[in-house]
């Protein structure tokens, strides 16, 4: 039995969404110091929603993302998605990872990058999943290109397509979008709901975008500056599906505010790292 499973809490709440209890991470640097990137931060959301994580740089939202990935281990704490730990999840390939550096292979096709999930999975690729995923990230006629042939959308686009090729329960998105500019950004945000609505997943997305994250969100997690906790979740109570004219709803207007009080406080000026 694992700790978590001896938790009577917890146990009530194994299978459901992510699952994050008591996580710390502290980084050793060079000289012998260390950094604290989290401490004692506690998130849980429900199976099959869209959770966005907002925060200020550097508190600690690519830790928690990197740890869920299975990528980075926690000092204490447990992290776990529809119960299972970041190991299990990535050795059965329930995880979809997308991250801000596109990490495409600049030598194979939109096709091949898009394929490459099922050759790491030694599973045979499903050349229809392959066709219906490029598809729906609308990169049909674009298949035979390479990534340098692309713009920085298409490009993300691609990453997202191969974040879906095993057809995860798990969605990781760490600022997919972050490098592009304002209208390409919303663009692919209106996509990547689609996409989200016709494959539903888990999905938690990192971002410091408020908009961003109220748009897309059905719980925004509000994290204080280093080191890293989740200070306050909004629900966002907007009713899907969601159209841009909403974000000029006054409802919209009153949750962005609310996100940008804990992000700012209410005299506009952030706070200070610990
Ligand atoms: P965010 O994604 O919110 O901007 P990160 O999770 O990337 O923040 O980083 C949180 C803190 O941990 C930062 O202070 C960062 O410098 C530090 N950090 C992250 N990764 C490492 C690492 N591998 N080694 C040392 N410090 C790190
Ligand atoms: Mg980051």
């Amino acid at each position: 039995m694992t700790e978590a499973m001896t938790d009577a809490g917890a146990q009530l709440s194994l299978g459901t969404g992510v699952q994050i209890s008591g996580l710390g991470k502290t980084f050793r640097v060079a000289g012998g110091r260390s950094v604290v990137a989290l401490q004692d931060t506690d998130l849980h959301t429900d199976r099959g929603s869209f959770t966005a994580l907002l925060g200020p740089s550097g508190c600690g939202k690519s830790t928690i993302l990197r740890i869920l990935a299975g990528l980075e281990h926690p000092t204490s704490g447990t992290a776990l998605v529809d119960g299972k730990s970041p190991d299990e999840l990535r050795s059965v390939s329930e995880l979809g990872i997308a991250f801000q550096d596109h990490a495409l292979l600049p030598w194979r096709s939109v096709w091949k990058n898009i394929q490459l999930p099922f050759e790491v999975a030694g599973r045979k690729p499903d050349r229809n999943y392959v066709e219906e995923l490029i598809a729906l990230v609308g990169l049909g006629g674009f298949e035979h290109a390479k990534p340098a042939q692309l713009s920085g959308g298409m490009r993300q686009r691609v990453s997202i397509a191969r974040a879906l090729t095993l057809k995860p329960s798990v969605l990781l998105l760490d600022e997919p979008f972050g490098a592009l500019d304002d209208m390409t950004r919303q663009n692919l945000n209106l996509e990547l709901l689609r996409i989200w609505t016709e494959k539903p997943a888990t999905t938690l997305l990192v971002t410091h975008g408020i908009s961003e994250a109220i748009f897309l969100a059905d719980r925004v997690a509000v994290m204080s500056p280093r080191p890293g906790r989740i200070k306050e979740i909004i629900d966002v109570t907007l009713p899907r599906p969601r159209t841009p004219d909403m974000m000029r709803t006054p409802e919209f207007h009153e949750l962005a505010d609310r996100a940008s009080e804990l992000l700012f406080g209410a005299d506009g000026r952030a706070e200070a790292e610990a």
